[in-house]
């Protein structure tokens, strides 16, 4: 699947109307949620047939407005969630297992079609929702996001490859997602590289070569900019005009970022990917990520896990398999003679008393996640542990993900 993004262009009638069809999913969702906790969902079958249950309810008029097969994608939401939360609990993982939640307000939200309750204008550049909201016709206009910049536009595929199209409503507007049914796949000549990658917070990462990738300055000044419109925020009356503006301006001011940090991890992976044969990285914890609350702390944190899920993606693309190791003992370990040599956090460089072998802490780690990696990946020959085939492009909504 790949995603065309590109920006709504309406009237303040019409966006207020996709509001209400943003709404209207959001509430077949979460009645679906409800019923499933009252024991009257068990299958997904049983979810599409309370769609039909709610609109044909006269109570709630609006969820008839709603395309029908909009609806049913919006069924298909919370089954999923429902679905998540039962296989977390069979897998007994530690912790919180998901327990499906009710989706309360939030600007940045989406209401999903299918293939009807829209159409394209011959030309593509206008798109009408044909519901019973009567929302009308937008304009499409290409918002510039820098990765996907370069993608070919919408007069490339054939319709029927359009799989769904996506509201999102951001702080900065209303956008248009179009699914597409569409594998890419690149050529890529083999480089007899292989590489390991260490996280650190002094630099973006340290690779098995020694070579080590900053974060770009830019990010630094975001923080700061962020941080500024936080305190300023805060300093707002609640409930007044001004605290909604600071919110919008805040909440802009995170896309920006989000979409400046998404393109250049882009980049920085699909170099990483067409340099190397064989890509080995830390396995980070992403629900250890998003409760962290230092901003610093944050920022690289997201801009990590974009960065694994673009070389998950390139690697699909160009055949490189992108293994991820769990992160024990990968400082500590010497990857020359494999003994333990203990340090604390801030010994910058490791020297093994065991073999004499010295070298830069993030270096050996880097080794050592190489290392692993390779012998996980000759343990699953045959199988098809790298299963990143015909993946989804990795889609950032950073508005939110970012507190
Ligand atoms: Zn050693």
């Amino acid at each position: 699947m790949l995603v065309y993004e590109t920006k709504l262009k309406g009237t303040k009638d019409q966006y207020e109307k996709l509001d209400d069809a943003i709404r209207t999913g959001k509430f077949v969702r979460n009645s679906i949620i409800r019923a499933w906790i009252d024991g009257g969902i068990k299958s997904k079958n049983d979810t599409y047939k309370y769609c039909k249950t709610l609109s044909d309810n006269p109570d709630f008029p609006w969820v008839n407005k709603l395309n029908s097969m909009a609806r049913q994608a919006h069924a298909e939401r919370a089954w999923t969630a429902i679905n998540r939360f039962y296989s977390n609990c069979k897998a007994k993982i530690k912790g919180k297992k998901g327990y499906p939640k009710f989706k309360t307000f939030q600007v940045r939200a989406t209401v999903e079609y299918k293939t009807s309750g829209w159409k394209l204008s011959e030309d593509r550049r206008y798109i009408t929702f044909t519901d019973k909201f009567k929302a009308g016709r937008f304009k499409l206009s290409p918002n510039g996001d820098a990765t996907r910049r370069g993608s070919r536009d919408l007069h490339f595929y054939q319709l029927n490859q359009i799989k769904r199209v996506r509201v999102v409503r951001r702080h900065d507007g209303y956008y248009a997602q179009f699914l597409i049914d569409h594998i890419r796949e690149e050529e890529k000549e083999l480089t007899g590289q292989q590489i390991g990658l260490d996280v650190g917070l002094n630099h973006f990462y340290t690779d098995s070569f020694g070579n080590k990738v900053d974060n770009p300055r830019f990010l630094r000044k975001d923080e700061k900019r962020i941080k500024k419109l936080q305190r300023r925020l805060s300093k707002k009356n609640k409930g007044g005009k001004n605290r909604a503006k600071a919110r919008n301006r805040l909440g802009r001011a995170h896309l920006k970022v989000s979409r400046r940090r998404n393109d250049w991890v882009c980049k920085l992976a699909q170099r990483v990917i067409q340099s190397n044969d064989l890509v080995a990285i830390e396995n980070l914890k992403v629900c250890n990520m998003v409760k962290n609350h230092k901003l610093a702390k944050s920022i690289n944190d997201a801009s990590w896990y974009a960065f694994r899920e673009w070389l998950q993606y390139f690697g699909t693309i160009y055949g490189v398999p992108v293994i991820a190791v769990e992160p024990k003992y990968t400082s500590q370990n010497c990857s020359n003679c494999d003994e333990k040599v203990v340090k604390a956090l801030s010994t910058r460089t490791h020297k093994c008393h065991h073999c004499g072998y010295v070298a830069d802490r993030d270096e050996n780690a880097a080794i050592n996640i190489l290392k692993i990696a390779k012998k996980q990946l000759s343990n699953t020959v045959g199988h098809t542990e790298i299963k990143a085939n015909g993946r989804e492009r990795p889609l950032f909504d950073w508005g939110n993900s970012i507190k």
